[in-house]
């Protein structure tokens, strides 16, 4: 990545009439978050069955029990957002980021600032009633869990509380998927972060943006399935490219 690659990037998404982005494991990792999908991944030390969805509705109490240590060990420590969080709420509070789509669950785009992520595999930091439907902060739940109400239930109408995501055997959320395809299709510049493309339907989002004639920029540290067809293939760190483009947009430089 030079600095005349920086800059060109940059005055793409500036000259851009509409500017999307789509993120994935590459910016959570990048806060220490695990990611699932890797050779040593999450999915190496648990069993993706006890979290698959039907799992949850034969047996809410162990899978309750299992979830709860998953998040210990995913989010215990805490984390925070990092520069490419920040980056992209940088964008979008200059006007230069149009829609944020993110396969992230952990919530850091809202942290860092960005008003409405579309959450395509939904949102681990809440929880949703399979009654009701309705959304709460997820960590008063799992307190409640810790303290032996297992599984949590809704206060409003008893049923048993789901984690907002999205999970093994389910379909993803029907009105996200939507928005999200028609921000690729409006989109004019595209920015592909931290994600390998290689799962779909998200992979199918930069594709059909390109198709539709956006300047397609991809970061990630390794070669991704539609590197050769971006306009920008940034195989780099997201917490240096990221900053990087955010300042030389915003800067007009
Ligand atoms: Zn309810």
């Amino acid at each position: 990545m030079t600095r005349q690659e920086i800059a060109d990037a940059a005055a793409e998404i500036r000259e851009a009439d509409t500017v999307a982005a789509l993120t994935g494991a590459g910016v959570s990792t990048a806060s220490g978050i695990p990611d699932f999908r890797s050779e040593d991944g999450i999915w190496t030390e648990y069993d993706p069955n006890d979290f698959h969805v039907r799992r949850f509705r034969a047996d809410p109490e162990g899978f309750w029990t299992d979830r709860i240590e998953l998040v210990e060990d995913l989010f215990g420590e805490g984390f925070e957002p990092n520069a490419a969080h920040e980056a992209l709420a940088d964008l979008e509070a200059a006007g230069h980021l149009d829609g944020l789509v993110t396969q992230n669950v952990d919530g850091l785009h809202q942290r860092a600032g960005n008003e409405d992520p579309i959450e395509i595999h939904g949102n681990g930091q809440r929880v949703a009633c399979t009654g009701c439907n309705r959304r709460q902060d997820a960590d008063p739940v799992f307190e409640r869990v810790r303290e032996g109400e297992v599984p949590p239930t809704c206060e409003q109408c008893g049923e048993v509380l789901k984690p907002d995501v999205v999970l093994f055997g389910e379909e993803l959320p029907q009105h996200e998927l939507l928005s999200a395809q028609s921000l690729s299709k409006d989109a004019d510049a595209y920015l592909a972060v931290g994600s390998s493309l290689t799962v779909e339907p998200a992979a199918s989002l930069p594709r059909t943006a390109a198709s539709n004639g956006a300047t397609l920029i991809i970061v990630n540290l390794d070669p991704t399935d539609l590197s050769d067809r971006a306009d920008f293939d940034f195989r780099a760190d997201v917490t240096e490219v990221l900053p990087a483009l955010a300042e030389a947009v915003v800067d007009g430089t």
